[in-house]
């Protein structure tokens, strides 16, 4: 268990989410684990329960690898909460929002509360690619913006282009959320921006900001914030939260992530590091492989900067699949990599010798991204691609 909460404060918040439409409450219950999982079901109908005096923004999560999650968010979007212990903005910054607009993502407009709320001005401008950077650098320093909040790929895209412009531009602060850093993002954003402090943040649509990290801590912890308690589970971690001013009160709710208790450089207690998704198994022909491992290895064959799995459905179960392929980008060489990944995976190696073409390797220029998010996603499915 991440975190601690008083027992009561727990059944309070259970017996609110009842009320809402949510699970019943035994009457013998006396822990956490006497209490039921909740769900996207559960988010949604207690989240639009709870917003009807004062009305909500309708906001969605997934909707890539999954059901779209739809959540009625509070206007306050619980930013008391985070401000308690987290304020990466002061009065004086000039914070540009990558993060893109519209389609019910919730990341744009969390962050233009934020900056609102930090008495900081904001520029919602949204994803920018390398190649347009030039073109607006000298306005970016003439109007002094020092912070930047995005997407680990949409910050790397920014870097990309302020390095390619061969200019410097004063970025101090960074806030980043919605995808993990990949060592070679973290590098050209320090390469460009070299006096920059990272603030992050964990979180789902649904849930809003569970955790927070700080310049002290790197890019790998994160500090669950107070109130809440996080059960680690293989099937998904399990939030619960206790006290108001949350966006939706939450009980025993499943994320997608698998999480693990970590400590933290910084001192601060209650670290936690996100592992992957928690339903990230595949089956290709008789071997179970997850995608995240897979991913894992294969970044790291020395040159390979990043990679990402193009996936074709088999008939039959929802996780099977007809034909993996592995994408990367980077100069490792296509044999490498096929040699890495099937010395390391005995099961993908007896499958390539039978089917040659099950397993496949190519190295590309740019792997595929979310069109709504920007986001570039541990897998696609070969029908996204096409
Ligand atoms: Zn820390």
């Amino acid at each position: 268990m991440i975190g601690a909460v008083p027992w009561d404060g727990l059944l309070d918040q259970a017996r609110l989410i009842a009320k809402c439409g949510g699970p019943v409450v035994p009457e013998e219950a006396v822990s956490l684990a006497d209490l039921a999982v909740t769900g996207p079901d559960e988010i949604f109908t207690v989240s639009r329960a709870v917003t009807r005096p004062t009305g909500g923004v309708l906001m969605s999560s997934g909707g890539t690898t999954g059901r779209p999650k739809l959540t009625f968010v509070a206007y306050h979007q619980a930013i008391d909460r985070l401000l308690a212990q987290w304020r990466p903005l002061d009065t004086g910054d000039l914070l540009l929002n990558l993060f893109t607009p519209g389609r019910l993502w919730a990341s744009h407009y969390y962050m233009q509360a934020l900056a609102q709320r930090c008495g900081s001005d904001v520029a919602p401008f949204g994803p920018i690619g390398p190649d347009e950077v030039a073109e607006w650098l000298p306005l970016l320093r003439r109007l002094r913006v020092n912070a930047v909040a995005g997407t680990p790929t949409a910050l790397a895209d920014l870097a990309r282009g302020v390095l390619d412009a061969g200019g410097r531009t004063p970025i101090e602060k960074i806030i980043w959320m919605a995808e993990p850093w990949t060592e070679e993002k973290e590098t050209v954003v320090r390469a460009a921006f070299d006096q920059v402090r990272l603030w992050g943040n964990y979180g789902s649509v649904e849930t809003y900001v569970i955790a927070t990290s700080t310049p002290a801590c790197g890019t790998s912890v994160l500090h669950l914030m107070p109130d809440q308690v996080l059960e680690p589970d293989d099937g998904g971690a399990l939030l619960s939260r206790v006290g108001d001013g949350w966006t939706v009160p939450t009980v025993r709710y499943r994320l997608g992530d698998r999480v693990a208790a970590a400590r933290c450089g910084c001192g601060r207690s209650d670290g936690l590091r996100v592992l992957g998704r928690a339903d990230d198994a595949i089956k290709l022909g008789g071997a179970l492989v997850g995608i995240g491992t897979v991913l894992a290895v294969v970044k790291g064959e020395p040159g390979v900067r990043d990679a990402q799995l193009v996936l074709a459905r088999a008939a039959g179960e929802r996780h099977s699949v007809s034909k993996l392929t592995v994408h990367f980008t980077g100069e490792a060489t296509v044999d490498a990599v096929r040699r890495r990944l099937l010395h390391q995976f005995y099961d993908l190696g007896v499958i390539a010798r039978h089917e040659p073409d099950a397993v496949a390797v190519e190295r590309v220029d740019r792997l595929h991204r979310v069109e709504r998010t920007n986001k570039i996603p541990p897998m696609v499915w070969l029908e996204q691609v096409a």
